[in-house]
């Protein structure tokens, strides 16, 4: 099992702040920014690249769901950031897609 795997079975603690049936969002535990958030689904799909094309419908609920979250984080209104880390050059560090949602600060453009 991926470590978001475990989060989603509640087998390690996380602090869940969206959650539906196929997918949760949790805070990360190395915020880059007042809010950083990881929207990830229940079931592992490694990466956005291997995201089969019956996966379209839940990966567009995930994006849509950043607006729910960040109104409830207060940040609607100032904005926030989606971002997908695809392989290494990304810098992607755990094989269970997550879409980052980062805001309460400008961020700079473009990333690093
Ligand atoms: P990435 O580098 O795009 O693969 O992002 C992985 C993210 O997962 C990083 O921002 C980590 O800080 C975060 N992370 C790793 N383990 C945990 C955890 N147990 N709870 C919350 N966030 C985590």
């Amino acid at each position: 099992m991926t470590i978001f795997e475990k989060i989603a079975a509640r087998q390690i603690p996380a602090s869940i702040v969206h959650e539906e049936d196929d997918f949760l969002a949790f805070h990360d535990i190395q915020p880059q920014a007042p809010v950083h958030v990881l929207i990830i689904p229940k079931r592992c799909i490694p990466r956005v690249a291997e995201a089969a094309d019956t996966d379209a419908v839940l990966l567009g609920r995930m994006m849509l769901a950043g607006r729910a979250i960040a109104e409830k984080l207060g940040v609607l209104e100032s904005g926030y950031r989606l971002v997908v880390n695809n392989g290494r050059d990304a810098g992607e560090s755990v094989p269970h897609l997550h879409i980052h949602l980062l805001a309460g600060r400008a961020l700079n453009w473009p990333p690093g």
